[in-house]
């Protein structure tokens, strides 16, 4: 396995900072643009952008630090659709890219979801063609008469000057294209069905095909709050409450499992508040990767309590 932090030149305990600024300063060095034709810049670049997509992702990151190997494919490398580095860099694209966050459950992300989406994107003004004024409407503008420039001096020595009246145009603009509102843009929801496999990570970015639009469009996976589970990457917390009796007797519980699954569990006797109980590999999956569940236990004690009760108590307080 190649040595990634090597590559980018930090170590094991470099914070996500420091090895952006790595990454940054070597990309920029070995980007291809800079070294037109250089084969070995463009191997050293694909090899800086490996090591970055791995260290820069946390949960990434730790797989690879506990000797999991899972980078991208050299051989299918393909600039033009590296997230990262137009991230970092802002370079210019054909496409406008676009980003758009999809709350999923917990459960959801564990068994895989199909969404109908709405989605709202650019497309040329199709009643000015992107213009944003009706042209017929518009009139010649008077101080440049039509040429959008004018010319001064004498002839020795002329200067063409941008008209400021029209700004160039040529003509003067009186009626704003009214479907769009003079942008020459106008937005169109598209339906759009998505089909999310399952055990999908959070932060996932899935592309969505729309063809004949400004931008390209990508689908930001987010993993909705769950009312019982909190997550902490792949591991999955549980706070479950118990009566002080099944606490101190022991029980078996019962709960639903992310996967649609029952998980069963013994409470041993005489368990206290805040013990925990491991239930390896129920917890979140990835397509690599298993989380485990940790049951929290939490006593509770009654609110009411009958004058049986009380009686049982009083005795057993005096055994
Ligand atoms: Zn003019
Ligand atoms: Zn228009």
């Amino acid at each position: 396995m190649k040595d990634y932090y090597l590559i980018l030149g930090v170590n094991k305990n470099s914070s996500l900072e420091e090895i952006k600024t790595s990454y940054r300063k070597l990309a920029m060095k070995y980007h291809p643009d800079r070294n037109q034709g250089d084969k070995k810049s463009e191997d050293k670049f694909k090899e800086i952008n490996e090591a970055y997509s791995i260290l820069s992702d946390n949960i990434k990151r730790e797989e690879y630090d506990n000797g999991f190997d899972n980078r991208i494919n050299n051989n299918n490398f393909d600039f033009s659709s590296f997230d990262i580095f137009n991230d970092i860099f802002n370079f210019k694209k054909k496409k406008k890219k676009k980003i758009f966050d999809l709350e999923i459950s917990l459960e959801e992300s564990q068994l895989g979801v199909s969404k109908t989406l709405n989605i709202p994107l650019d497309k040329k003004c199709f009643l000015c063609l992107g213009k944003g004024f009706d042209k017929n409407k518009s009139v010649k503008c008077s101080n440049c008469l039509g040429y959008g420039y004018i010319v001064q001096g004498d002839s020795f020595f002329k200067i063409k000057q941008t008209c400021f009246n029209c700004e160039g145009k040529g003509f003067l603009i009186r009626k704003f294209c009214k479907q769009c509102l003079g942008k020459g843009i106008i937005k169109l929801h598209t339906k759009k069905i998505i089909y999310i496999k399952k055990n999908v990570e959070e932060g996932k970015k899935i592309p969505l095909n729309i063809n004949d639009f400004k931008e390209s469009v990508f689908i930001n996976i987010i993993f909705k709050n769950h009312p019982l589970y909190k997550k902490k990457r792949l591991d999955i917390y549980y706070n479950f409450n118990i009566n002080f009796v099944d606490m101190i007797l022991g029980c078996k519980k019962k709960i639903k499992g992310l996967r649609n699954n029952d998980i069963f569990f013994k409470i041993p006797k005489l368990s206290r508040d805040n013990d925990v109980i491991l239930i390896k590999n129920e917890g979140l999956y990835t397509e690599y990767n298993k989380g485990n569940m940790y049951i929290i236990l939490k006593t509770i004690l009654p609110k009411n309590i009958s004058d049986k009760q009380l009686k049982l108590l009083k005795k057993f307080k005096k055994l």
